[in-house]
């Protein structure tokens, strides 16, 4: 593949571990790994990639399995680049991709705004929030999205709406092959000190409830309309069941750990597994939350998504 490299300002890396860029720490590499300057820069990047290129996003990796294989084809990271926030009107804030959720509900209480507050709760990036219509304590990503820009694979920008998406929970469907550069987010006049008393006092909530200490990737499945897959994974005996360094963790059934030595195969093996298990004893089938990417280690493997 050709790029022209002199007219672009970002950082391009041939065979990139995904491991470094994901909260599992596990997965192969991408054959190409972009991170771009701005979003000018990005959508200059974009246009130059051959048609038909595989084309995938990384923000944090909060909520991402890549296979041992890896990725063949171009990931875009927005995160820790596309970082801006531009304060628009008194309630409008505009908020680029690649800026980490948690610090987007800090400043925004900090401005006087609420509304956002929940998003500490979230480790992703916005772009990755709007993907998955990222939620907690009780608060969702596009209740509070009042337009986003997205790029193309040609390289276009656009401004859409929330009525061009189909949103329901932590599922968004959109236009292909196209990819979030920013959101406005309409919040509302506050009170600093309440918002930011409000944000530790979540945050307080969550350290006591999940296993922050070894790598995960928070909720594996989603919770079936009316249940909880933690209660069902954990009535099915499976809390603390490891396929090789991956693990059930105790403290949350709905999180797998990596001990420290798991594989992506040991991973997706596991979540196969209680999967199975919820429905033979439940008679439930439990839907990924975390998207699954990439090419097993055999390399015969397709694109999961
Ligand atoms: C400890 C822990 C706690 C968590 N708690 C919560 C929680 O309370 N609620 C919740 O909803 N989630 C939670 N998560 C999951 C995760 O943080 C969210 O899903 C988050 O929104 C993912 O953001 P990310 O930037 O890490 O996305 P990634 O994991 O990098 O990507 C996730 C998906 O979004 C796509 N994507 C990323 N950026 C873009 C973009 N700019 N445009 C288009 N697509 C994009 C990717 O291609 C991928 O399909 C938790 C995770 C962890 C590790």
């Amino acid at each position: 593949m050709v790029i022209d490299q002199s007219t672009l300002r970002g950082t391009l890396h041939v065979n990139e571990p995904l491991s470094r860029h994901t909260s599992w720490r596990v997965g192969g590499v991408a054959a190409r790994y972009y991170q771009p300057a701005d979003i000018e820069d990005l959508a200059l990047f974009i246009g130059q990639l051959p048609e038909g290129e595989p084309v995938y996003w990384v923000g944090l990796g909060s909520n991402l399995l890549v296979r041992d294989g890896g990725f063949a084809g171009t990931v875009i990271c927005s995160s820790g680049v596309l970082n801006n926030i531009h304060y628009l009107q008194d309630d409008v804030v505009e908020v680029e991709a690649g800026v980490a959720c948690p610090k987007v509900a800090r400043q925004t209480a900090k401005q006087g705004l609420q509304g956002a507050e929940f998003l500490s709760g979230i480790p992703g990036t916005m772009g990755g929030a709007l993907a998955m219509n990222a939620g907690a304590f009780g608060g969702e990503t596009w209740e509070i999205i009042q337009s986003v820009k997205t790029v193309d694979q040609k390289g276009n920008l656009q401004e859409r709406t929330p009525d061009d998406y189909k949103i329901s929970y932590r599922h968004v469907l959109g236009p292909e092959n196209e990819w979030f550069v920013s959101a406005k987010l309409k919040l509302q006049q506050g009170n600093s000190e309440q918002s930011l008393q409000k944000i530790k006092q979540l945050l307080a909530k969550r350290g006591s409830s999940q296993p922050t200490q070894q790598p995960n990737a928070g909720s594996v499945f989603k919770n079936p309309e009316g249940d909880y897959a933690a209660r069902l994974i954990e009535e099915a005996g499976l809390k603390g069941c490891c396929i090789g360094g991956a693990c059930v963790s105790d403290k949350h059934a709905n999180f797998i750990v990596n001990t420290g030595t798991a594989t992506a195969s040991d991973i997706e093996s596991l979540i196969n597994k209680v999967a199975n298990e919820v429905k033979l004893q439940h008679q439930v089938e439990l839907k990924t939350e975390v998207r699954i990417v990439g090419q097993a280690d055999t390399g015969q493997g397709g694109l999961n998504e």
